[in-house]
């Protein structure tokens, strides 16, 4: 037992020394970061905050959904606040001293919204009488309203903070509260808040914009000081193509290599294994998922464009990968040759990866020296 043990510790030892990638994991929840720290994390490199709004929490996002003017909108954003700021305080403790990117919400909006058939049962059982004003009506008008044909192409990231800019300001005023309520504790928050979805710095510029004042004013009622960063998701070959102008607007970039992947390729990442996928393995078209296994002749260039334009921008740009690639060794070996500073993975994954990325270095230093 306790020789094995030793023996594992020396060989992650190892690695850590070799390393030159850091390791970090996406996770959500307190207890994932905790996890996470335990399996040698050095952070999280994306906390998805989407699946905080379901759950128990379900009415008040279907508050905002019918949400018919400025007010409303308002009072349901604020009945959300002290629960994300509840969120963040958590999971900045639990890291405590180490970087948080946590990403403002991107949801899929077809997952968030209420089952279209269920809705219509439920408004043809009402009277007559109260279905006009019914709660359930509301939710059908903005079901049929916000209905798309391809949701993933659709109000998503980014584009849902330009639509409704009080959801977006909402989740960085829990973000920055929280951070000064952990400062106060004596701790040691480093949060950066990530923006999903970015095709076009004007996207981010507006963003950030409203951030830089959110933190102003948090600033002011706290009295403290806020460190924080704010970057972007590249996920899209739009921000590759645009890295070097998002730069300028970014602290750091995380690749977000299933978007990236699903955007490049052109395939739903939700359809494609149903569909034609198998007859792609069959053919020899790709010898692997390129959703499991970064497709370094495609998506893996496209990483090393916005790698290099970003850079020449901003040459202490921070950069991460935070899609399921983090945590795939052959992955890995491209993320530690295109230079990037960290991978991000699912807790579980994490002991792998950092093994990996000390094979990475080691084998990139004696090529290099051959
Ligand atoms: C990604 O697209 O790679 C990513 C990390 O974000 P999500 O999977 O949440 O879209
Ligand atoms: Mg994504």
């Amino acid at each position: 037992g306790d020789e094995l043990v030793l023996a594992v510790e020396r060989v992650m030892a190892h690695a850590d020394e070799s390393r030159r990638l850091g390791v970090r994991a996406n996770a959500d929840t307190p207890e994932d970061a905790a996890r996470a720290r335990r399996f040698g994390a050095q952070g999280i490199g994306l906390c998805r905050t989407e699946h905080m709004f379901l759950g128990d929490r379900k009415a008040l996002v279907e508050h905002l959904i019918i949400a018919e003017s400025e007010q409303e909108q308002e009072e349901a954003l604020s009945a959300l606040l002290p629960l994300q700021r509840s969120d963040f305080i958590g999971i900045l403790e639990a890291m405590d001293g180490l970087p948080v990117t946590i990403r403002l919400i991107d949801p899929p909006l077809h997952e968030f919204l209420p089952d279209y058939t269920d809705l219509s049962v439920q408004v043809a059982m009402e009277d007559d009488h109260d279905r006009r004003d019914s709660k359930h009506h509301k939710l059908l008008d903005a079901v049929r309203r916000l209905h798309e044909q391809n949701p993933m192409l659709g109000l998503r990231g980014v584009r849902l903070g330009i639509v409704i800019p009080g959801l977006f300001k909402m989740q960085a005023r829990a973000i920055l509260e929280a951070t000064a309520e952990r400062k106060k504790a004596g701790g040691d928050p480093q949060p950066e808040i990530m923006i999903p979805l970015v095709a076009a710095v004007q996207e981010l510029e507006l963003v950030k914009a409203d951030i830089v004042q959110v933190a102003a004013a948090v600033e002011d009622e706290t009295g403290v000081d806020l460190d924080f960063k704010v970057g972007t998701m590249i996920e899209l070959p739009r921000a590759v193509m645009a890295a070097g102008e998002i730069a300028e607007a970014a602290e750091f970039f995380s690749f977000g290599t299933n978007d990236l992947t699903q955007m490049t390729w052109g395939f739903s990442r939700d359809d494609v294994e149903a569909s034609f996928f198998g007859r792609y393995l069959e053919k020899g078209i790709f010898g692997v998922s390129p959703f499991e296994t970064l497709d370094r002749d495609g998506v893996g260039q496209l990483v090393r464009i916005a790698v290099e334009r970003g850079r020449a921008t901003r040459p202490d740009l921070h950069l991460g990968v935070c899609g399921e690639h983090g945590g795939d060794p052959d992955s890995i070996h491209f993320f530690d040759d295109a230079g990037l500073d960290y991978v991000s993975c699912s807790p579980f994954r994490v002991p792998v990866a950092r093994l990996e990325a000390g094979r990475a270095t080691s084998i990139g230093e004696l090529s290099d020296s051959a």
